[in-house]
């Protein structure tokens, strides 16, 4: 079966819309090809407009973690539509919304909804800026934290799957605000905090970075920059656009028992919809407007379908052991691939927290985006390649997490691990 149509579509995509996509990295620049327009997804499965079904493993960059279409939450947003789909008013929902993120993060006491985890982490950041009255940065090569200009600086996500060095299009006195630093490196994040402190308003960083790929912190790190930080009354941010409500209930904070003053959320929590958050120390939220002078706003900010959207996702995660589940299933998934490249011969290093993880072709361990970068894109491209002949749908990209959902049965991984199997001699 060909992808006739989805050529067809990309071609007149790309005469409207600039590279035919709306978020760079769906184009499959970096794996070559033509992107597959997806007509439909149910539970593990999305469907391609050509009729062909994959098991899908991109879940919308981590937002999918019941699958596709559950019916509560389809339910739940069904149900918000017909009651009108936004008013630029208050309404419930986005206080039920609030209760369950505050519920789950100790270190959120308040938080304020948004459309984006782009928007979570800009507003973060000006709100540490006016906070602490100081200008520069700190984040760790790598780490995507959405679009916002002083946060493109050595990005991760499309930044990285494309090689774009620099930021054309942010002013050079924006990009010196912005300090990066190699991920896991602990010396390097002493020495700058030391040199910098009294102009550094904020350390932010991935606690998992999902976006160099998976790279796990190593013992000490993010202990570090809690010490580091609090010592200079600078605010550690943690964006957990991809890790919250993904790796435990909560946030990965949660799983190592760790308070970032301010902490972004997005992704999981919008059940699927736009949407994202951003909260924390409450002395601090309150400087937003309208209680203090940090200004932020947004039209659709708190659209009951993306809050209904949210908390019917939320709290269907909550229930039973959800996140034993994807452990375990991640957790053989992920050796049973792992065994079969390598007994093929095939160097390969697997990261993997909870339901989350990238393989990624190189014999050594990654522990930063320079270790990111030594792996064989081009063996990724043809292992994305292979994978999707045999229906399997991957990051079309070395430089992403896949992730499991709950509703990945038993069926789906063995038929993945047989697809990987199939696929070896044309990884080679
Ligand atoms: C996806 C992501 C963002 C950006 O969120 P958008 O909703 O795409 O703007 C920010 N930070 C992290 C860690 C992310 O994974």
């Amino acid at each position: 079966m060909g992808n006739g149509r989805s050529s067809l579509l990309f071609e007149k995509a790309k005469a409207l819309i600039p590279g035919g996509v709306n978020s760079p990295v769906r184009a499959w620049k970096a794996v070559g090809g033509t992107p597959l327009f997806i007509r439909e997804g149910q539970g593990s499965k999305i469907y391609d407009v050509d009729g062909r079904e994959y098991i899908d493993f991109i879940s919308s960059w981590g937002p999918m973690i019941l699958g596709h279409s559950h019916p509560a939450v389809v339910r739940a947003i069904e149900a918000a539509c017909k009651r009108g789909t936004s008013f630029g008013a208050p309404t419930e929902g986005e206080i039920e919304l609030a209760e369950l993120i505050v519920k789950a993060l100790p270190s959120v006491e308040t938080v304020r909804l948004v459309n984006s985890g782009t928007e979570a982490t800009m507003s973060a950041v000006r709100l540490a800026r006016a906070f602490t009255k100081r200008n520069k940065i700190v984040k760790f090569d790598g780490c995507y934290h959405g679009h916002g200009d002083s946060l493109l600086a050595a990005a991760g996500s499309g930044v990285a799957t494309f090689g774009i060095s620099g930021a054309p299009g942010v002013p050079e006195a924006v990009t010196a605000l912005t300090l990066s630093l190699p991920y896991n490196d602990i010396d390097a994040a002493t020495r700058l905090i030391g040199r910098e402190a009294g102009s550094i308003a904020a350390v932010i960083v991935e606690p998992v970075a999902g976006n160099m790929g998976v790279v796990p912190p190593e013992p000490g790190f993010l202990g570090t920059l809690r010490e580091l930080t609090s010592a200079q009354g600078i605010i550690l941010i943690f964006d957990e656009v991809i890790t919250g409500f993904r790796l435990a209930w909560g946030g990965y904070q949660n799983v190592i028992g760790m308070s970032p003053d301010l902490t972004c959320l997005g992704k999981i929590v919008g059940g699927g919809l736009p949407i994202g958050a951003f909260g924390g120390r409450k002395d601090i939220m309150a400087m937003l407007a309208p209680e203090g002078p940090v200004y932020q706003a947004g039209t659709l900010s708190g659209n009951p379908i993306a809050t209904a959207a949210g908390a019917a996702t939320l709290k269907i995660l909550g229930e039973g052991s959800s996140y034993e589940i994807l452990e375990e299933r991640s957790r053989l998934l992920c050796m049973e691939i792992e065994t079969a490249l390598s007994s093929a011969g095939i160097p390969v290093c697997c990261n993997r927290l909870g339901s989350m993880f990238t393989f990624f072709f190189t014999a050594e361990r990654v522990r930063n985006y320079a270790g990111a970068r030594e792996a064989d894109t081009l063996r990724y491209a043809r292992y994305f390649h292979a994978l999707a002949a045999e229906g399997i749908a991957m990051a079309p990209s070395q430089f992403e997490a896949a992730f499991l959902s709950l509703s990945h049965d038993e069926n789906d991984l063995a038929r993945t691990v047989e697809a990987v199997k199939k696929a070896i001699p044309s990884i080679f």
